[in-house]
């Protein structure tokens, strides 16, 4: 069975030689490094040069950074995604972030002319997105749809049937984490979601389980397909099969990984 990690922090992991062996163990053969802002983005750039047989950039600027950010810093980490971006296999992690704690440091109005921003810049190299919509999944979709990106793909999706509707109906994807054991949103997201639009990831290191707790590791996206195998009852090795080639498709990987 071989699996692809679509979405880790891969540059927030301590132990990387030893958590990638365990990866590869389980058949994880590939993982996206995704990027937050100008300090990850050189990080996941080395981080895909030291283990290049498995690990696969994406450069981003994530909401939840940029009350840290002024214009001068948006700016350099844009010019930075723009300088690499053929050695990225994607820019993301991008998006937008409603959560009330993130918006009272940085507008909406703000967070959209940054995604707009790096959107514009995914689709003049052409390449996919990774975007975060935590409570702004239809002010996302509009964006992405306005600039009319090809490939998206919305990341632990947990919003309603109706935006999940019409971003499929645009060809993008949503992503399965581990949150697919227990979370009713993301589980319904998932089960509504046809097999050939499906990646799955693990967010890691995020935390998750709500009695035990636990620090995801790439190698947790066994959890993510097992819970999605539960969920759709199709069995886990052809869901493997379906979803790595799924996430080959998406982010132009080898096809001989
Ligand atoms: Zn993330």
């Amino acid at each position: 069975m071989k699996l692809i990690d679509t979405h880790c922090h891969l540059d927030e992991i301590e132990n990387l030689d030893s958590v990638l062996e365990e990866a590869r163990e389980v058949g994880v053969t590939g993982i996206i490094a995704v990027g937050i802002n100008y300090a990850t983005n050189l990080k996941v750039l080395e981080l895909a040069e030291k283990y290049n047989d498995s690990v696969y950039p994406a450069l981003g600027l994530h909401p939840q950074e940029l009350p840290e950010m002024d214009d001068t810093e948006v700016d350099r980490t844009l010019s930075q995604i723009e300088e690499h971006i053929s050695r990225a296999v994607a820019i993301g992690e991008i998006g937008l972030d409603y959560h009330k704690r993130v918006r009272a440091l940085a507008s909406k109005e703000r967070q959209q002319a940054v995604l707009r921003d790096v959107i514009l810049l995914a689709k003049k190299y052409e390449k996919p997105v990774s975007i975060h919509s935590r409570y702004a999944w239809r002010d996302a979709l509009t964006i992405a749809t306005k600039v009319g990106i090809k490939d998206a793909v919305f990341h632990w999706y947990t919003g309603p049937s109706s935006v999940l509707r019409d971003l499929l109906s645009q060809g993008y994807y949503i992503s399965a984490t581990p949150a697919t054991e227990y979370h009713s949103e993301h589980r319904r997201a998932v089960r509504e979601a046809p097999l050939d639009r499906l990646l799955l990831e693990t967010d890691s290191p995020v935390s998750y389980g709500r009695e035990d707790r636990y620090t995801a590791v790439p190698k947790d996206v066994l959890r993510s397909l097992n819970a999605t195998s539960e969920i759709t009852g199709v069995d886990n090795g052809s869901l493997a099969e379906q979803t790595t080639q799924n996430a080959i498709r998406f982010f132009r990987l080898p096809v001989t990984m």
